[in-house]
């Protein structure tokens, strides 16, 4: 199986396991590795498809010097999300609001000590999420939210995008009744953003 002609284009954000294509096609190249002839990301970050010399490579979003340091509480919009992990676009370490916006991952079995099926139940992207930075491995933020203080502090709709109240252990909207599923933090709807 190769991917479509459109998927071999530069640019995408592709996150780590990610397909890029098969070794027939293309020689692999830095942030990349290769199982039973498939090439795979090794990193979150943009593709680079050189279709003249084949080869493929991952470029990291962040790099080293700016990455927010582990332990520090980050807090930032979901972005893209996929059952097993989302990324988290954050614009704020600690106190400090930042100019620019670093990229965080947020795995599913870093969301808390209880087994959690779907990252749906956890947020959704639009949410406004805090975390903790628990590793910076491969120039990657990497997100945890196994705390109290950590997890969706703003939430919103899926329907129609209105801010979501907590009810019991779920979320409700106040505009359009959509019941929906989200891990809070005690304090939600209280960070200044
Ligand atoms: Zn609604």
């Amino acid at each position: 199986m190769s991917l479509k002609a459109s998927e071999h284009k530069s640019g995408h954000l592709v996150l780590p396991g990610e397909r890029l294509g098969v070794i027939e096609e293309f020689i692999p190249d830095s942030g990349t590795y290769v199982k039973d002839g498939v090439i795979y990301s090794q990193i979150v970050g943009r593709t680079l498809m050189d279709l003249v010399s084949k080869r493929v490579s991952v470029y990291p979003l962040i790099t080293g010097a700016s990455v927010p340091n582990v332990s520090a509480t980050v807090v930032g919009q979901v972005g893209n999300a996929q059952s097993d992990n989302v990324l988290v676009r954050i614009f704020k370490i600690g106190p400090k609001k930042l100019s620019g916006v670093f990229t965080g991952i947020l795995h599913i079995s870093d969301v808390q000590e209880r087994y959690v099926t779907s990252m749906n139940e956890v947020c959704k992207p639009g949410d406004i999420i805090r975390t903790k930075v628990i590793s910076n491995k491969n120039q990657v933020s990497h997100l945890s939210t196994k705390d109290k203080d950590l997890g969706v502090v703003y939430a919103f709709c899926s329907r129609c995008s209105s801010l979501l109240e907590p009810k019991r252990h779920e979320m409700q909207c106040p505009k359009c009744g959509n019941i929906e599923r989200r891990k809070i933090t005690l304090d939600y709807g209280k960070e200044e953003i």
